[in-house]
């Protein structure tokens, strides 16, 4: 017997017989199916309890005054009690914290309604989902089924979680943050965002490997768990940055909160399995409403802010202030205008000479972006190419340079025989870059350009310490004779690994050791081993920035006497360095070549 639920909410009987029977001599076998409708007084008592005994769902019969009439053995176990117990006493004795709860006004809805209603809830008291059926019966009370989904609701919320948390820290995501965030907003009710990012995290990777980044991650990340109260919950956002959602405090408590997360950082790491790590965090903090109304230009303003900080060396924090909207507006204006057509964008390049002090003749030269904007005016390299960086257009622009260069070195060596090496800056993500190589040695082959002539100045980089696309790139350029220079040598990290790793033909020894020549004798020393060091693996030497006569002199007695700098000469314009080096010192040059 089974019983089936119709529309109308009357319960039909159905009675049903199965019969195996054998299908054929070969053995198989199948069944026989009888069904028929059958009214529940036709039923002997014993049977349909039996049924009711014997089904999965929880089952109870209850009357208008919500007591129970009957519930089954699988109700008694959901209920944790037992029928005797409760067959004749009222739901809400059974289940007092029911009263006027939501299963509680259905039931009611059910039976006012007269209709079926399906629902899923929570019932505190024991700690269970249930997912019921509320039938109601024509003569009076109400039937119903139900189930214990909490695995199934346990496995939903683990989804929700996946959506709503870090996997590696566990913290609630940006996700989060947002929802959070426009919940307050909507209720009217002020806060903060502290935007942080962690200085050093792309360099740990690098050097250590993602273990010892995870391994950073999850320590700061339980540090900043440390914070978490009424007031005070933190994000992480993604990579390398975490988001504090704050109080409305006073600046000064909020500035004092600040200190409290760069104290953190003040001491190294220790990480389990590594050595003594350490790091930095730039934190920008924005108010709602005081900064922005919109919860997207809140947390971008305080964005802004990390970036503002991040200029400032170790661990700080910077409150937004609407200046720094408008070099965002012009970190934006920068990046269309890379975007789009360098033809018309107003982008050059100058030439700074590298001087032989010794001979004072010319024996290298620098390309140097300018970029005169239509809108800024003049932008320092060190912006855009940042930006370009960022953004992936450092492709497309250094192949614009290249080409402008290349066609003027072919000029001129046609026109005066011009053949002095000509440098041009590399980033990290050019030279890990196999598609703008192929570009560069095409263009090289185009405006028949000796590859002797060209040299790049890569910059000591974590990223590009262990990248095997960078070495292959480099080896490609070293096997077609073009020179290859680490740039600012001595500023970066792991400048020995560097040289064993590469192969490198020049140094250029950074301008933060020249200008301290005369002034501090532990520079000078540092400086003469460095000397040393390039000489003991016969790499030429270039000391950069030099600007004093008294550098020269000591630059010299130290054996290195390749000199760019202001004392010599500045970035020139095309014109000025044509007219200055390329058709007056020509045959001073050639003369001395020869000698
Ligand atoms: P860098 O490669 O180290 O270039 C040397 C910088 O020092 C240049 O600044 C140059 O003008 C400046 N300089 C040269 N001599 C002296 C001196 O005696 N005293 C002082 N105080 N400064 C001197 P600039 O032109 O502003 O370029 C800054 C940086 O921008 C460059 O540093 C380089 O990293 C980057 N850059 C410039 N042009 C390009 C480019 O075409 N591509 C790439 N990727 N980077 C570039
Ligand atoms: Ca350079
Ligand atoms: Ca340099």
């Amino acid at each position: 017997m089974y019983p089936f639920l119709l529309k109308n909410g009357e319960i039909q009987w159905l009675s049903v017989k199965v019969r195996g029977i054998r299908l054929s001599s070969d053995g198989s076998h199948g069944v026989v199916i009888y069904r028929k409708k059958a009214s529940l007084h036709d039923i002997e008592p014993i049977t349909a309890e039996s049924v009711l005994e014997s089904m999965t769902d929880g089952f109870a019969l209850l009357n208008n005054q919500f007591q129970f009439h009957y519930i089954n053995e699988i109700a008694e176990s959901m209920f944790r009690t037992t029928r005797e117990k409760v067959v004749g006493t009222s739901l809400f004795d059974v289940f007092p914290e029911a009263v006027d709860s939501s299963f509680h006004h259905t039931y009611k809805k059910a039976m006012a309604e007269q209709r079926i209603i399906e629902f899923v809830d929570y019932y505190q008291p024991l700690g269970v989902w249930f997912h019921i059926k509320v039938a109601p019966l024509k003569k009076g009370g109400f039937a119903l089924y139900f189930q214990d989904v909490s695995d199934q609701k346990r496995v939903e919320e683990q989804l929700l979680e996946s959506v709503n948390y870090d996997y590696l820290t566990g913290m609630p995501n940006r996700c989060l943050l947002t929802m959070k965030s426009n919940a307050l907003i909507s209720l009217g009710k002020k806060f903060t965002i502290y935007y942080l990012n962690l200085d050093n995290l792309r360099l740990i990777n690098a050097v250590y490997g993602h273990d010892a980044g995870d391994a950073v991650l999850k320590h700061v990340a339980g540090k900043l768990k440390g914070f978490t109260n009424e007031n005070c919950e933190v994000f992480r956002l993604d990579g390398d940055e975490f988001a504090v959602l704050y109080a409305p405090e006073p600046k000064e408590k909020l500035e004092n909160f600040a200190k409290a997360i760069t104290d953190i950082f003040e001491q190294t790491l220790i990480v389990h399995n590594f050595q003594d790590l350490s790091i930095h965090v730039s934190i920008g903090i924005s108010c709602y409403p005081n900064d922005a109304l919109l919860f997207s230009e809140v947390i971008s303003n305080a964005e802004t802010a990390m970036y503002e900080a991040k200029k400032i060396r170790g661990s700080s924090y910077l409150f937004f202030r609407p200046a720094m909207d408008a070099l965002r507006k012009r970190k934006s204006a920068i990046e269309e205008g890379l975007a789009g057509n360098l033809d018309d964008a107003g982008i050059y390049y100058t030439l700074q000479p590298q001087i032989d002090g010794s001979t004072r003749e010319i024996v290298g030269a620098e390309v140097l972006a300018r970029w005169a904007h239509p809108e800024l005016g003049e932008i320092s390299p060190l912006e855009f190419i940042e930006v370009a960086e960022a953004t992936g257009t450092v492709v497309p622009l250094t192949l614009h340079l290249v080409e402008k260069v290349f066609i003027q070195m072919k000029e001129w060596n046609l026109l005066f025989g011009w053949s002095v090496q000509t440098a041009i800056n590399m980033t990290p993500s050019l030279l890990a870059n196999p598609r703008f190589f192929d570009s560069f040695f095409e263009l090289i082959g185009r405006y028949e350009i000796q590859p002797e002539m060209v040299e790049i100045e890569i910059t000591e980089q974590a990223e590009l310490t262990y990248s095997a696309e960078t070495l292959e790139n480099l080896l490609l350029c070293k096997s077609r004779g073009i020179s290859i220079a680490i740039d600012d040598f001595g500023t970066g990290f792991s400048m020995i690994s560097y040289l064993t790793h590469f192969p490198i033909n020049k140094i250029k020894i950074d301008r933060s050791f020249i200008q301290k020549i005369g002034k501090d004798r532990k520079s000078e020393a540092v400086l003469k081993s460095l000397i040393q060091l390039a000489k003991s693996i016969e790499c030429e030497l270039v000391a950069e920035g030099v600007e004093r006569q008294e550098e020269v002199e000591f630059l010299e007695t130290s054996s290195c006497t390749i000199h760019q700098g202001y004392l010599y000469d500045r970035p020139l314009q095309i014109r000025d360095f044509e007219a200055k080096y390329v058709k007056l010192d020509r045959k001073f040059f050639q003369e001395s070549k020869e000698e």
